[in-house]
C-alpha cells in the first residue's frame, strides 16, 4: 500500500488540494453522525412539509446513515462550488414585473454533469496515488443529508433560511459530497452560526414559507411551487408568486452575507437564451419544440413543459395589463392542457378584475 495512506493528514489535504484544483471552492472531510440532523428531519417531515416531496421521506435511515446506503462508507468528502452567473440584477428584475424571474442557478447548463465530472475525477486522482479504494459521488441525490454534511465537515453553518451559509461565501453554491472508505481525519464541524439576530429572510419571503427560523414549510415555498409540485398552484399564493417563474431566490438576495458571494468562473454557468433578461410574454409564445431546443441540458427541463407554461401564466397574471401580456395569454385559451388552460383563465381573469376596479 503507497506511503501516503499511512499519512492520512497529507491525503486529507491532498485532496482538499485537488478539489481545489478541480474548480471546487471548499473541501472539507465530515465523519457520519448526522444523528441530530436526522431527528430534525423527522419532524419535518412528519409536519408535512415536504408535500408532494415523497422522495424526501424515502430510502428509510439511509438518509442519515451514510455508511447505509453506501457499505463500508467512513468518511463524506462535502465539496462546494460557486453559481453566481456575475451581475445578474437580481433585484432590478424583480422589480420588472413584465419579465421573467429565473432563480440564477438555473440560468445556465444543468450543473449535475458538470460537477458529477469533477467528483469523478477528484476520485480518479486519489486512486492515482493511493491505488483502489471505496467511493460513490453524489451531486444533489436524493437520499443524502448534504446540508448537513457540508456543515459537518465544516463548509459552514445551516442558516435561518435552512440554507448552508460560509462568512466568505455567502449560499450561492452547489454542493457534492464523496463517500469514501478512507479513514481520513475529520474536519470539525461548523459550531457557530452567525445569523444572530437577523430575520432578514424570514420577513422578505413572498409566501411565508418559513415556519420559524431553521423550518421551512415547502409547499408554500415557490422552488417547491414551481419546480416539485405536478398540478395546480393553489390560488392563493398565486399572486404571491409575482413573476417567479422557476425557483425564487429571495431568502438569498436580502441576506447579508451574500455580499460575500463571488461570481463562478464557470463558463457553464452563464446564463442562456438570454434567459437572465427575457420577457414573460415571449417565453410564453414558445412551442414545445423551442422549450426542448432552449433548455437543452438545462435545469429548466425538470419542470416539464406543461409546468413552464403554468408558471409563465401565473407570472402573466402578476404582470401589467399590456396588450403583450393579454395577446399572450389570449393566445393560450385553447391549449391542449386543462393545466394550463386553467391558469390562463386565472391570469385574465386578475386583469378583468384590475380593469374592472380602475374604473
Ligand atoms: S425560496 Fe423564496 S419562497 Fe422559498 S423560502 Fe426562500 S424566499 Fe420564500
Ligand atoms: S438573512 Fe439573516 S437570518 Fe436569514 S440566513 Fe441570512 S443571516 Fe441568517
Amino acid at each position: 500500500m503507497p506511503a501516503i495512506t499511512n499519512d492520512l493528514p497529507a491525503l486529507a489535504q491532498s485532496i482538499k488540494d485537488w478539489g481545489r484544483e478541480l474548480g471546487f471552492q471548499q473541501v472539507g472531510i465530515a465523519g457520519l453522525d448526522l444523528a441530530e440532523h436526522e431527528q430534525h428531519l423527522q419532524r419535518w417531515l412528519d409536519a408535512g412539509y415536504h408535500g408532494e416531496m415523497d422522495y424526501m421521506g424515502a430510502h428509510g435511515s439511509k438518509r442519515s446513515h451514510p455508511e447505509e446506503l453506501v457499505p463500508g462508507t467512513l468518511r463524506v468528502v462535502s465539496l462546494r462550488m460557486d453559481y453566481l452567473p456575475g451581475d445578474t440584477q437580481m433585484a432590478q428584475l424583480l422589480g420588472q414585473p413584465e419579465k421573467a424571474y429565473v432563480s440564477r442557478y438555473a440560468l445556465g447548463r444543468d450543473y449535475h454533469k458538470l460537477i458529477r465530472k469533477r467528483v469523478q475525477q477528484l476520485a480518479e486522482r486519489i486512486q492515482q496515488v493511493i491505488g483502489p479504494f471505496g467511493f460513490r459521488a453524489f451531486v444533489d441525490s436524493a437520499p443524502v443529508l448534504e446540508k448537513a454534511i457540508a456543515e459537518k465537515a465544516g463548509l459552514g453553518w445551516i442558516g435561518k433560511n435552512t440554507l448552508i451559509l460560509n462568512r466568505k461565501a455567502g449560499s450561492y453554491f452547489f454542493l457534492a459530497e464523496l463517500f469514501v472508505d478512507l479513514p481520513l481525519p475529520e474536519d470539525p464541524p461548523h459550531a457557530s452560526e452567525h445569523c444572530g439576530r437577523c430575520s432578514a429572510c424570514l420577513d422578505i419571503c413572498p409566501t411565508a414559507a418559513f415556519v420559524g427560523p431553521y423550518v421551512l414549510d415547502a409547499r408554500r415555498c415557490i422552488s417547491y411551487l414551481t419546480i416539485e409540485l405536478k398540478g395546480p398552484i393553489p390560488e392563493d399564493l398565486r399572486p404571491l408568486i409575482g413573476n417567479r417563474v422557476f425557483g425564487c431566490d429571495d431568502c438569498q438576495i436580502v441576506c447579508p452575507w451574500n455580499r460575500f458571494a463571488r461570481a463562478s468562473a464557470e463558463g457553464d454557468f452563464k446564463p442562456r437564451h438570454n434567459l437572465d433578461n427575457a420577457g414573460l410574454a415571449e417565453l410564453f409564445r414558445w412551442d414545445e419544440t423551442h422549450f426542448l431546443s432552449s433548455t437543452e441540458g438545462s435545469p429548466l427541463r425538470r419542470a416539464g413543459y406543461e409546468r413552464w407554461l403554468r408558471n409563465l401564466a401565473v407570472g402573466l397574471g402578476n404582470a401589467p395589463s399590456t396588450i403583450a401580456v393579454l395577446e399572450a395569454l389570449q393566445a393560450r385559451r385553447d391549449d391542449p392542457s386543462p393545466l394550463v388552460r386553467e391558469h390562463v383563465e386565472w391570469a385574465l381573469e386578475q386583469h378583468r378584475t384590475r380593469q374592472c376596479s380602475s374604473l
